[in-house]
């Protein structure tokens, strides 16, 4: 499996009505795109610094990961996102074969059109880690 970059760090927050403002007004950042992902339960506003994105996730349903999430630990970091450039369904594979424990046995549809799947934090030492790659890349 070869990674080729962060794609984006993704933050739990409370309101994104009060979120994008700090990011925007603290620290400079545009927020590009605000997106719903029903599928996940969450609204996405998104920032893009260098090559890497900050997802910012409002929960839409208590039910939902992020609103579990939320009430469990609070705000802050939720899960890291690394591009890979064999594909997720191949190093979703590759590491299932490790020994790996995934979330997802194969992509699904995330936010910004790209493909993604996540790791299991018991195996990623408490890091809730995401692969993706974007289908509209030259692949
Ligand atoms: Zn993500």
């Amino acid at each position: 499996m070869k990674l080729s970059h962060i794609e984006h760090i993704g933050i739990a927050v409370k309101s994104l009505e009060t979120a994008i403002p700090f990011y925007e007004e603290m620290l400079g950042l545009k927020c590009y795109s605000v997106e719903e992902v029903a599928d996940q339960k969450v609204k996405t506003a998104f920032f893009k610094i260098g090559q890497t994105k900050i997802e910012l996730l409002e929960s839409t349903d208590p039910e939902g990961a992020i609103g579990k999430f939320i009430e469990n630990k609070g705000e802050g970091i939720h899960h890291i996102a690394f591009s890979t450039e064999d594909g997720v369904q191949k190093s979703l594979d590759e590491l299932a074969e490790k020994g790996i424990r995934l979330i997802d046995k194969a992509p699904r549809n995330g936010a910004e059109g790209l493909r993604i799947g996540f790791l299991h934090p018991k195996s990623t030492l408490g890091v809730l880690t995401e692969l993706c790659e974007n289908p509209n890349e030259n692949k």
